[in-house]
């Protein structure tokens, strides 16, 4: 394929070292879940060659740890034996068979450990005994013996990688791990020949480059990952990091940077590993920028680079060499090939609501995508099978599962007929769009119509359909997607107080002046979102929500800077509460564990985030209809819109 004149910098090779990559698009290493018994899988095996089939220019494999001590649970890969071996081989042939190159990246966590498969925690190692924010475990302080096997650790691990036919290695010195332990001064407090001066505590790094170097050899690339501002108290200071990754690479021990932002030691800085909506697009670009200007080696950066155009203003720019568009990648892996053909418009741009991709991680799960719910599931969806015969399907309901299924089904050749009840397709959607910070995620909508029209969706909008009218047109198929309404639980009113659902409330409808309550059952971005938008118009907001915090169901980088936001704008957080009753200013809450009232005075308004009702009449009315009848999404049971699109494909591709 040639290069389209649009994006000469994008698709330009890029000379990594020895290798030669066949354009700037870079999928950075990032956790999958898709390991076993820390091997590589043939689920990730085909998730990457998905990618590399997608026309990415170079992958990075995920973390893979260099030493035992600590151990990591078997969905983190390992490289410290050789049984890592022939995983690694069938992963590199498989993206080499699509032109792509692949690196591995070579990790040591150091004080910072997770379960171990059996629940219980793994011991934690460090330059010094100096604990963290987040993973709640002391380490105790590496002797020399220790860091002189860990440095051998990294150096084995290369050569299995090298072995195994990979094109280079990453040594991950980024995000607090191990080697950025060494670096920082907050952490490594030792007075041996490890700390002290910047030099001092790069030791450790530079010892892991040298012999990483050596064990690779002249046809494999190294490479490592830095933050170049952890975005933390007590984090690496930025001084330092561009120092010691100036003096690293002026030495000759790397052929490329890979720059990022954050530090998984803190909840501040680690909501920056991978950032969500809430962060402007390519928002990392200027400290790639910095570091440009102290190598001469070619420069990654990763961070919310979700577009070909915002990748090709970075390079063109001369901010860096290449840009990592990982969630990218995970949301559409064909963006690379849509951008050297001029398909921009169709690229799946990811919206960066952390979902299921680091959500799905931080859960244990394998990652996949909300909007592309293939991702991960390679296996099973990797190819679209046309349908067997050709079949009328009336898709009811323009939610996101129903314009998945559309989508789906038009794409493998059935005629398909959508009818949503509104001006226009989206759902719960258009009204999500609509809470602060949360415009983003309309995106979902704009990509999903698009493929349904592609596909050749036949889209009837204002159609409120009963199953009279279904039984009159007589599909093949229906596909009931009708989605929910508000859910309001049974409270004793009295005195007619003023009490509203989010949707009301998000939709515009006045709130009276003065306190409000806002109770939240379901803990995402709905409570959190309502309040932070009344508590911005003026409103003395409390947020009472059934559970341990707020945003309880929300991946946490994201559930911390929306908590950070209405916590700056004084909204005060009541945990372990629901509500029973209101009167005119008086909201009557229960705490869910000592069944204690807990009364609220002087409220203005009642806001119940409740969480909402299935609309299945329709789905009950037409079980005697002679044709096939299937439901997505939330008239089966409301959740969230991962599951509608997921339950979309499912069904899309079983028709
Ligand atoms: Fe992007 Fe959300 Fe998909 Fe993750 S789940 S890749 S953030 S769209």
């Amino acid at each position: 394929m040639d290069s389209g004149p649009s994006f000469p910098h994008l698709l330009a090779p890029l000379r990594i070292g020895p290798v030669e990559v066949r354009n700037r698009i870079v999928s950075s290493g990032h956790d999958t879940v898709m390991a076993s018994d820390g091997l590589i899988t043939d689920q990730l095996v085909a998730y990457h060659e998905a990618r590399a089939r997608g026309g990415a220019g170079l992958i990075v494999v995920q973390v893979a740890g260099v030493h035992g001590d600590p151990r990591d649970g078997g969905s983190v890969l390992q490289a410290f034996d050789d049984r890592c071996i022939p995983g690694y081989a069938r992963l590199a042939a498989a993206v080499h068979a699509h032109r792509g190159a692949v690196f591995g990246q070579l990790f040591h966590g150091g004080r910072e450990t997770g379960a171990l498969d059996d629940g219980s925690q793994a011991a934690a190692v460090a330059p010094s005994s100096v604990p963290n924010e987040r993973f709640l475990v002391m380490p105790r302080a590496m002797t020399r013996q220790l860091i002189a096997e860990v440095v051998q650790g990294y150096a084995a691990a290369a050569s299995r990688l090298a072995a195994a036919g990979l094109d280079g290695v990453e040594v991950v010195a980024s995000h607090g791990y191990l080697p950025a332990q060494f670096l920082n001064p907050h952490v490594n407090q030792r007075t041996d020949e490890y700390g002290g001066s910047l030099e001092a505590r790069s030791r450790f790094l530079r010892e892991v480059l040298v012999a990483v170097r050596a064990a690779v050899g002249p046809d494999g690339a190294v490479g490592v990952r830095v933050s170049v501002d952890e975005m933390a108290y007590e984090g690496l200071s930025q001084a330092d990091s561009l120092e010691s990754t100036r003096a690293l690479a002026e030495d000759g021990l790397v052929d490329y940077v890979s720059v990022v932002a954050g530090s998984s030691a803190t909840y501040v800085g680690s909501s920056h590993i991978v950032a969500s909506m809430n962060h402007p697009a390519a928002y990392t670009a200027p400290l790639a920028a910095l570091v440009k200007t102290l190598v001469s080696v070619p420069v990654i950066v990763a961070g919310r680079i979700n577009q070909p155009h915002e990748a090709e203003a970075i390079i063109a720019g001369g901010q860096a060499d290449a840009c990592a568009m990982t969630r990218a990648l995970i949301c559409d892996p064909e963006l690379p090939r849509k951008t050297q053909l001029g398909l921009v418009e169709e690229i799946r741009a990811c919206i960066g609501c952390n979902q299921a991709c680091i959500g799905h991680y931080l859960n244990g799960y394998p990652i996949s995508c909300i909007q592309h719910p293939e991702t991960g599931r390679e296996l099973t969806y990797g190819e679209l099978r046309p349908a067997a015969s050709r079949r009328q399907v009336l898709v009811v309901g323009g939610g996101p599962g129903g314009l998945k299924v559309a989508a789906i089904a038009a794409a493998r050749g059935h005629r398909v007929d959508l009818y949503d009840a509104g001006r226009r397709p989206g759902g719960q959607v258009l009204l999500a769009e609509r809470l602060p910070g949360r415009t983003e995620f309309g995106g979902l909508v704009t990509n999903l119509l698009g493929e349904a029209e592609r596909a050749g969706v036949v889209l009837h909008s204002n159609v409120l359909v009963s199953a009279e009218l279904v039984r009159r047109l007589a599909p093949d198929v229906v596909v009931v997607a009708t989605g929910a309404v508000p859910y309001r639980p049974e409270l004793d009113l009295v005195d007619d107080p003023v009490v509203l659902d989010a949707w009301q409330v998000i939709a515009g409808e006045p709130v009276p002046s003065g306190p409000v309550v806002v109770a939240d059952w379901r803990g995402d971005w709905i409570g959190l979102g309502v309040a932070r938008r009344l508590a911005s118009e003026g409103h003395r907001v409390t947020l009472a929500v059934n559970a341990p915090h707020a945003g309880f169901r929300l991946q946490q980088y994201l559930r911390d800077e929306m908590l950070a936001d209405v916590l700056r704008l004084g909204v005060t957080v009541v945990p372990m509460t629901r509500p029973y009753g209101a009167d005119a200013d008086t909201v009557y809450l229960r705490h869910t564990l000592t069944g204690e009232p807990v009364i609220l005075e002087g409220v203005a308004a009642l806001v119940l985030a409740q969480g909402h009702r299935p609309v299945h009449e329709l789905l009950d009315e037409l079980t005697d209809y002679p044709g096939d009848v299937c439901a997505v999404g939330d008239c089966l049971s409301p959740r969230t819109a991962e599951e509608a699109v997921l339950e979309g494909l499912q069904v899309g591709s079983s028709i």
